[in-house]
Formats: structure tokens, sequence, C-alpha cells
């Protein structure tokens, strides 16, 4: 099979029969051999039925439904863990995006050795509110993640070789670091394509404005998981060593002015009146509590059944 398009979504209803029909006509246009995998994420609305009535009129759509919502992310997971085509295209369920897009995705996976292809709303038809604070979004994970070729991180519309999906884990909100997931996971040829965008033109958005703060969160989650999940300690123990010795050396000069204002006779003072005194204490509890955190992450660690999980290329 050529092409799976998975669709997370979440009370969609109105849109599910334009989409869906609009998707075909691309793949019959072009020949592909497809599947569409509709993912609805708990919708409270009727986007199941229409989903089992889209399925009745079309066999290449199939659906999974979760008991509850899970979020986008999960959606994706899931849907990635069905899918059968040698390339993978995701796309929102509202119509944002366009199908006409899949042709030149399919061919720059296939063709030109892209892994990843990220779609790039570069003319965006959504409010300010959410166009400016994305940018700020997008600079800083371009900066965290050095991918610095990509405009849009976040855009639903994207393409994956087959491979990408089945070894990638989407989790929490992580969809909108998917090339930042591949990335970590050894896939280097990720590619950008510029892609018409549309209003929402029903329903309304489902996530309000703290994407933010929890993109960011998550940005920072991910960088370190990618970077210290497997060697923790090397993250905390260098900072809790620099942070104690910091305390224990003020502490030995604390005590050797103490003996030297004893033995000279000079005027005497409590060492708690010192700010000095303060400062070592507080150092030396954090860097205590940095070390027994890494140490324990390092347990942790250990007993994941991810300790040992590589992702093996190819092997003759
Ligand atoms: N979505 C989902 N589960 C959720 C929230 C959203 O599957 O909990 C789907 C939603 O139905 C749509 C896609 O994710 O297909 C993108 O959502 P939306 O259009 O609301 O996001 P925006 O375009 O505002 O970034
Ligand atoms: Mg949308």
């Amino acid at each position: 099979m050529d092409i799976s398009v998975v669709i997370p979504l979440y009370n969609e209803e109105e849109s599910l029969p334009e989409l869906t029909d609009w998707i075909r006509r691309v793949m019959l246009s072009n020949n592909f051999s497809y599947e569409i995998i509709l993912v609805d994420d708990g919708s409270t609305d009727k986007s199941w039925k229409i989903i089992q009535d889209l399925k009745k009129s079309n066999e290449q759509i199939s659906g999974i439904k979760f008991r509850r919502n899970y979020g986008k992310s999960a959606a994706l997971n899931v849907g990635f863990a069905a899918t059968q085509g040698d390339v993978v295209i995701t796309m929102d369920a509202d119509l944002q995006d366009s199908p006409d897009e899949i042709p030149e995705l399919y061919d720059r996976i296939m063709n030109k050795g892209a892994d990843l292809v990220s779609g790039w709303k570069q003319k965006r038809y959504d409010p300010l509110t959410k166009t400016l604070p994305t940018k700020l979004f997008n600079s800083v994970t371009r900066s965290v993640s050095g991918i610095d070729n990509l405009h849009d991180f976040n855009c639903g519309l994207k393409a994956y070789r087959k491979d990408v999906v089945k070894s990638i884990e989407v989790y929490g909100e992580m969809h909108r670091y998917i090339p930042v997931i591949a990335k970590w996971a050894g896939f280097k040829n990720i590619q950008e394509q510029v892609v018409q965008h549309y209003p929402r033109k029903y329903g309304t958005t489902k996530f309000g404005p703290g994407r933010f703060v929890k993109g960011f969160l998550d940005l920072m989650s991910i960088f370190f998981v990618g970077k210290f999940g497997k060697r923790p300690m090397h993250f905390f123990g260098p900072v809790g060593v620099v942070s104690f010795l910091i305390g224990f050396f003020i502490t030995i000069y604390l005590i050797c002015e103490k003996l030297m204002s004893i033995a000279n006779g000079t005027v005497y003072r409590n060492v708690t009146d010192q700010p000095l005194f303060y400062l070592s204490l507080l150092a030396i509890m954090i860097g205590t509590q940095l070390f027994l955190t890494g140490f324990i992450a390092e347990l942790l660690s250990r007993n994941s059944s991810e300790r040992n999980k590589y992702h093996i290329e190819s092997v003759i």
C-alpha cells in the first residue's frame, strides 16, 4: 500500500464527509493505493456514527474510537500503530489542511530521500493571538532542537517514512514535537513543504491558550529525556557536586576564620551573623539534593523497560 492517512479527530462531525471525499479524489486521480484511518478521540457528537456510515461507502476507510478523550498525541500514536502504507500522512480533521498536498509530500519521501516532511502554513488563517506566540514557540524549538530548517513544528499536515512512525512514540501532548522526537530517534532528513492553509470551516479549536505554557514545559521534558533520559546522573551529578563544593569550601573558610579570630583574640562574632553561613548551608543542601535526585533517577531508568531500547536501522 502506498499511503496511509491518519486523522485524529475530536468532535468534527461536519467536516468528515467532505474531508474523506476530498482525500479519495486526490488518491484516485494520482493512482495511489491508500487507507484512511480515522481516530475518534472520544468525540461526544455524531462523529463516530458518521465514520461508520462513511466506511460503508468507502472500504479504504477504517475507524478507531477511544472510549474517552485522551488527546491528539494519543490518537496519533494509536493511528500510527495501525498504518500499513509506505508513507504515512497525518492531517487535522477540520479541513484546515489540504489533501491536495499529498502527492508532493509522497514524492519527497519516496524520491527525494526525506524521512519526515513537515508542512509550513506560511500564510495562516488563524487569529493573531495564536500566530504570534506560535512564532516565538517555533524559534525556541528550532534553537533547542537544532532542527533549524523548520518554521512550523506543530503543523498537523506531515508525511513520514513508514520506519519513522513505527519507531517513535507520541504521548502526552508531544505531537507538537514529532520532528524533534524523530530527530532524537536518528532520522536525519527532515524537510519542510509550504502548504495551503484554510480557516476552520466548522466547529471550534480544541486547544485553548494554555497550549503555549504546556508546549514549553513539554519542550524542556523532551530535551531532557532525549539527552539525559538514559543517563540522568550526568545531568544532576555535576550541578549537584559543584553546588556542594561551593558550600563545602565556604564552610572551611568560615571555620578557619573562626579559629583565627579565637587565636588572635579579635572581636568575637557568631558564625550565624555571617551571610556566608546561610549561603553555604543552602549550597550544601541543594547540592546534596540534586545528587540524590540524580541517583534516584538513575535507579528509575535502570528499572525502565526502555533502558535497552535502541532504534536499529538495518542488520545484514
Ligand atoms: N484533536 C483530537 N483530540 C483532542 C484535540 C484535538 O484528536 O483532544 C484533533 C482535532 O479534532 C483536529 C486536530 O486534532 O483534527 C487539531 O485540532 P484543532 O484544529 O482544534 O487545533 P488547531 O488547528 O486550533 O491548532
Ligand atoms: Mg485546526
